[in-house]
């Protein structure tokens, strides 16, 4: 197989942190670190970014009120900008957007920035650069599992909160008021109850999900099924929920928020990550109580189908487009194979760039070639005209004697300006 020319990328590309682990980096983190590696304020890179795409930039819209990390179109979009400039592909595994079809937006944004200090703390002991956790940006977590201590919300220098990351310049781990080392601050103990959840929604951020929204129903109503004989109801009775959102999810597309989720855990006793992959064959959940030993019937919707897209497969049929003898652009890539680009710079980010660049010198050559075929014809017809003994023609004549084609190309007087004073006189 031959080896994917690897075009240089126009910001360094900074590698991303904890990738993979429920440790992960926040995209607000990474973000600010990569702003600071090019020594530049995180606003000012947002407003480049945004121009560089064609955005416009807003004055009084600071780059923190995106929100980088959210669940939103905007933050995957923002991920997918910073894959095609950084080089750096999956940058939408520091957001909570491959979660956007399976968790509801209700109670997921925390109501102020927090952090634990231990772990910046201990990012600062291990000469690493503090970072800020994805996990940190969502509500339901308290606490750190590392640590087992509450996450903090102000600083321990100047005691205001919101300082953060909503500033021009961030420098991650330190206060945006004041400037103090934002590890410094004592915090509590946790609760079991906390260290749960933070466990869960941990296992939960190691993998993307796998069940596609499709299939959010048939895994819904699987659980109904194992944990209350499949009666919507009694269900809901059983485990506090309202029957008419029982109903909104099972037959209007509305989408559990992750404390629903949680609940579904925590009573069905299987892991949010299990569940999202909907890895849920041998799944059978605890007995509760007050409930009779029924023989759990055999699962008619077992083994849910992932919709995974099979990445491998993709890469090498854009390895093959790089082979063929035309130049293929991403779009036409993206057209081809059904995959749209943002997530062909976010899965495929090597092929994708290096399909972009042999796209973009193809398109350039081709520009040299034609304005040298459009030269070529007006010398030719400078070449007739003088031949027959004109002297001091306009640009003017010399148009009206070129081709149709050659008359429509833009620019075409400076073209013939260009020539004619190329030529001694
Ligand atoms: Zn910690
Ligand atoms: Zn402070």
């Amino acid at each position: 197989m031959s080896k994917v020319h690897n075009p240089r990328s126009t910001l360094h590309a900074l590698a991303p942190l904890g990738q993979g682990t429920p440790d992960v980096e926040s995209l607000t983190s990474y973000f600010c670190r990569l702003a600071f590696s090019h020594g530049m304020t995180a606003q000012k890179l947002a407003d480049w970014v945004l121009e560089r795409f064609d955005n416009a930039v807003c004055e009084k819209y600071g780059w923190h009120q995106r929100n980088l990390s959210s669940m939103s179109p905007e933050s995957e979009q923002w991920a997918a900008w910073l894959s095609e400039l950084t080089g750096v592909g999956a940058l939408d595994r520091h957001t909570l957007s491959p979660w956007r079809s399976v968790l509801g937006t209700p109670g997921l944004a925390p109501k102020s920035d927090r952090w634990c200090p231990c772990c910046l703390a201990e990012d600062k002991a291990n000469g690493t650069n503090p970072y800020l956790r994805l996990s940190w940006d969502i509500a339901p977590v308290n606490v750190c599992l590392h640590h087992k201590v509450k996450l903090t919300s102000t600083c321990p220098h100047c005691k205001r909160s919101n300082v953060r990351n909503r500033s021009t310049i961030v420098v991650p781990g330190y206060c945006t008021s004041c400037g103090g080392f934002l590890g410094d601050a004592e915090t509590e103990p946790a609760s079991p109850e906390d260290l749960w959840v933070a466990r869960q929604v941990g296992l939960m951020l190691q993998e993307p999900p796998k069940v596609a929204s499709t299939g959010l129903v048939p895994l819904l109503e699987t659980v109904i099924e194992r944990m209350a004989d499949g009666r919507p109801s009694t269900f809901a009775s059983r485990y506090g929920f309202s029957k008419s959102g029982i109903s909104h999810w099972l037959n209007k597309g509305g989408i559990p928020a992750l404390k629903a989720w949680l609940t579904i855990a925590g009573h069905g006793g299987i892991g949010l990550d299990k569940l999202f992959a909907g890895d849920i064959e041998g799944w059978e959940p605890p007995l509760v109580p007050m409930q009779l030993a029924i023989e759990l019937p055999e699962s008619p919707r077992a083994g849910i189908k992932s919709r995974e897209l099979d990445w491998e497969n993709i890469r090498a049929q854009l390895r093959a487009m790089l082979e063929e003898p035309e130049a293929v652009s991403v779009h036409q890539a993206s057209e081809r194979l059904g995959v749209d680009r943002k997530n062909l710079y976010l899965r495929a980010n090597t092929e994708a760039r290096a399909l972009a660049d042999r796209f973009l010198r193809h398109r350039a050559s081709q520009g040299d070639q034609s304005q040298a075929r459009l030269h070529a014809q007006i010398e030719q017809v400078l070449d007739e005209r003088l031949g027959a003994g004109y002297e001091g023609m306009s640009a003017r004549d010399i148009w009206n004697r070129l081709d149709p084609a050659a008359q429509a190309v833009s620019g075409i007087f400076r073209h013939i300006s260009a020539v004619m004073d190329r030529r001694p006189s």
